[in-house]
């Protein structure tokens, strides 16, 4: 994996949506001394290429003169090696003077949209859509290209034929993400994706892609058959990410992800103290990750995905049991289920029925779906 830094200029966040941890809109800021800081410790912790992701809470709270000074001390401080940017926000704080300072680094930018207005503004506040629509179109007008992610949760579950339709309508790219159960509110479970509903959406996103090859990029599906090709992991969730992906939150504090900023348990260090991999190697919080490693190891042994699953994300499998160790991500339901389908298509597509593993016949019966070896001819 290469070396990924998210900054968390903030944990606040204007919008309120039902399934998120954020905090209010007045949450600290990241001042441009830790920014300093940060550059100063990157200098000597790596020196290889780096991506940084400004993430949140909402970083567009920063304001244009955080990302007016960030930005070049971040791009020059560190001048000599690969770097690019990218951004994660909901676009209600763009202004056209961000978007200027963004096009001048060439920043993609990632948003969130769960689908259509009526539903997307059901899950995530009255008057999400058109708030994030604006700053979409101020985006676009300074040639910024934006993605969207769509959270699939136990509700908008029932409308997965609607949001397919929709970016398909839209022309947009289609990334999701399922809802995990929340940390905060009485009621952890009620936006969460059931993981076998999620393993049977990601089947069902799998037909629907190749029914509509060349209309639309399910990015989601392009990774996961890229997993099963390539032998192994090509997104964190799928990786060891643990030691290439780090966060640092407003106050200078570095976690290894930004799913976990702001929770002291998982703080592996400070910027300010500028630590070496070593030194954050004796944190609790890396003893824990490493620990859960090699409890992938072992539990996912037998598992034919382990070299391209390797067990899911370790945040998803912690947190919720308070750091014990109890099992792999809840996810791995849906993880399995995609997998042994696109395996079981790719051979029935390479060698005209199921795996030889499985003793099984091809069925004259099944209709002859379309193939995922010519999506990804087109991929690769
Ligand atoms: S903890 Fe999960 S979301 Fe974060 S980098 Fe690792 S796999 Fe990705
Ligand atoms: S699919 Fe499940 S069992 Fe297999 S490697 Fe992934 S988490 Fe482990």
């Amino acid at each position: 994996m290469p070396f990924h830094v998210m900054l968390i200029p903030t944990l606040g966040c204007p919008s309120n949506c039902n399934y998120c941890w954020s905090s209010e809109e007045s949450s600290p800021i990241m001042s441009i001394e830790t920014v300093k800081e940060v550059v100063e410790w990157l200098r000597t912790f790596r020196n290889d290429s780096v991506t940084f992701t400004f993430h949140g809470g909402e970083p567009l709270l920063a304001g244009a003169d955080f990302f007016r000074e960030a930005l070049p001390l971040l791009a020059k401080g560190l001048d000599g090696r690969k770097m690019a940017f990218a951004i994660q926000t909901n676009l209600w704080k763009m202004t056209d003077e961000i978007a200027e300072i963004f096009a001048e680094y060439n920043i993609p930018i990632g948003s969130s949209l769960d689908g259509p207005e009526e539903l997307n503004d059901f899950q995530r506040g009255k008057g999400y859509y058109k708030k994030t629509m604006k700053g979409y179109e101020i985006a676009r007008a300074h040639g910024l290209t934006v993605r969207f992610i769509t959270t699939f949760t136990s509700h908008s579950i029932k409308y997965k034929e609607d949001i397919f339709n929709f970016y398909l309508d839209k022309e947009w790219t289609l990334k999701l993400h399922p809802a995990l159960p929340s940390l905060r509110g009485d009621e952890p479970e009620k936006w969460a994706l059931d993981p076998e509903e999620y393993g049977e959406l990601l089947v069902y996103l799998l037909d629907k892609y190749l029914e509509n090859v060349g209309k639309i990029e399910v990015m989601n599906i392009d990774h996961l058959c890229k997993c099963v090709f390539g032998g192994r992991g090509t997104v964190c969730t799928f990786v060891d990410c643990m030691g290439d992906t780090f966060a640092v939150g407003p106050d200078g504090n570095i976690y290894p992800c930004y799913r976990f900023v702001g929770m002291p348990k998982y703080v592996l260090g400070n910027v300010y103290d500028r630590p070496g991999m070593e030194d954050l190697a004796q944190s609790d919080a890396w003893k824990l990750m490493n620990r859960y490693k090699e409890y992938v190891d072992l539990k996912c042994k037998g598992c034919a995905h382990i070299n391209y699953c390797r067990g899911g994300c370790p945040y998803n499998a912690i947190t919720p049991t308070d750091e014990e160790i109890r099992d792999v991500d809840p996810h791995c339901v849906a993880y399995k289920r995609i997998f042994d389908e696109i395996t079981e298509r790719v051979n029935n597509e390479m060698f005209g029925g199921p795996s030889m593993e499985m003793g099984l016949f091809q069925d004259p019966m099944r209709p002859s779906k379309p193939g995922i070896m010519s999506l990804m001819l087109k991929k690769i």
